[in-house]
């Protein structure tokens, strides 16, 4: 099995995987004790927790506190309810995590487009009374990274709190600058599943939206999981240590995958982008077709939360994409261990299979 699909998950790297097998030891090992509990086991359990939290607190910027959250999805709840803020702005190619919840909060969400490249203009106006803005750093569908900076301060400009989804982008690129909350994920950074964050500025009051036991500065209750915690960390020191080999590896990979498919069109920017994502379309091609010929390479039909929903993607319609041409779309996502060669393989394969196909 050839695995291309690092934006719907990346593989556990083995570092996490050894630190967190250390807190899951029972029932005579000390590992798996409540961190919440005051006896040296849960002492020991709770100091595994704040290395954790240091760790990822390295991905991001100074000035603020990690809450851990059991996925990004929690942590982007958290951060639109818990603001209590009523207006919002959101990017047009947000995950469904920011516009789900956004319109759990307002029916009409203001919306920011992105050109065809996939790229919102910072220029766009923002409402004035607009509560708060959320755009990601990194698009989950095309990679193209947003100018998230210049969004911020725009957002500042009208009094608006800023959220960032960097759930795509932690560990790969520099933390984005001028956020006032950031979300991130450990499964997408090579960490475990089950656990997200959400990074908050300091000063910047949320209310929690799940209540009990007051962990987490009383944000998100609930009994940690050392070993999750620890998984991220780890994944989280591992990323920031890598970040400039990563980069040029997923480079080398991008020369050759793009090399190999070079009559395929990309979508979105190829500049403005993490070379990771690979979103290509060829016209009257048939996905779910290419996809059963193909059983033993895993890659995606647009985002693999829409994919078998049979809808067009709202990120590719977003770029002005016809339903055939977003519908005649993969996404090939790449990383830390892929290797050249596979990709290679794959890429030759993917486009003889769509050459079979007439297309
Ligand atoms: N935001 C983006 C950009 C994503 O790609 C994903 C996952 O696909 C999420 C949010 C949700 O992350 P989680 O799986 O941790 O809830």
């Amino acid at each position: 099995m050839i695995y291309l699909d690092y934006q719907a998950t990346t593989p556990l790297a083995p570092e996490a995987r050894e630190e967190m097998l250390r807190w899951l030891d029972g029932p005579d090992g000390p590992g798996f004790a409540n961190p919440h509990s005051s006896h040296r086991p849960g002492r020991a359990a709770a100091a595994a927790v704040e290395v954790a939290r240091e760790q990822v607190a390295s991905l991001l910027p100074p000035g603020g506190r990690v809450i851990f959250t059991g996925s990004a999805t929690e942590a982007i709840n958290l951060a639109i309810i818990g603001s209590g803020a009523k207006r919002l702005a959101v990017s047009a190619v947000e995950h469904a995590a920011v516009l789900d919840t956004a319109r759990q909060v307002q029916r009409g969400p203001w919306v920011l487009p992105v050109g065809s490249d996939g790229v919102v203009d910072p220029a766009e106006p923002i409402p004035p009374a607009t509560q708060l803005v959320a755009v990601m750093q990194v698009n989950n569908e095309i990679g193209t990274i947003q100018p998230v900076e210049a969004l911020a301060s725009a957002a500042r400009s009208v009094g608006a709190l800023f959220l960032c989804d960097a759930v795509q982008g932690a560990g790969k690129l520099e933390a984005p600058a001028g956020a006032d909350m950031i979300a991130l994920s450990a499964h997408k950074l090579y960490g475990p599943k089950g656990i997200g964050a959400l990074w908050v500025r300091d000063g910047i009051a949320l209310a929690p939206l799940i209540h009990g036991g007051g962990q987490e500065q009383g944000l998100r209750s609930g009994t940690l999981s050392p070993a999750l915690c620890a998984g991220f960390g780890k994944a989280a020191e591992i990323a920031a240590s890598r970040m400039e080999a990563d980069a040029v590896h997923v480079e080398t990979l991008w020369q050759a995958a793009r090399a190999r498919l070079a009559r395929w069109t990309l979508n979105g920017s190829e500049r403005q982008r993490w070379h990771g994502n690979l979103n290509l379309r060829l016209n009257g091609l048939d996905v779910a077709r290419l996809m059963s010929d193909l059983r033993d390479i895993a890659f995606s039909a647009g985002s693999a939360c829409a994919s078998g929903s049979g809808r067009p993607s709202h990120v590719l319609t977003a770029l002005g994409l016809g339903s055939d041409q977003a519908k005649s779309s993969v996404r090939l996502g790449f990383g830390r261990y892929t290797r050249q060669k596979d990709i290679e393989g794959a890429c030759a394969r993917i486009d003889a299979a769509a050459a079979a196909q007439g297309v």
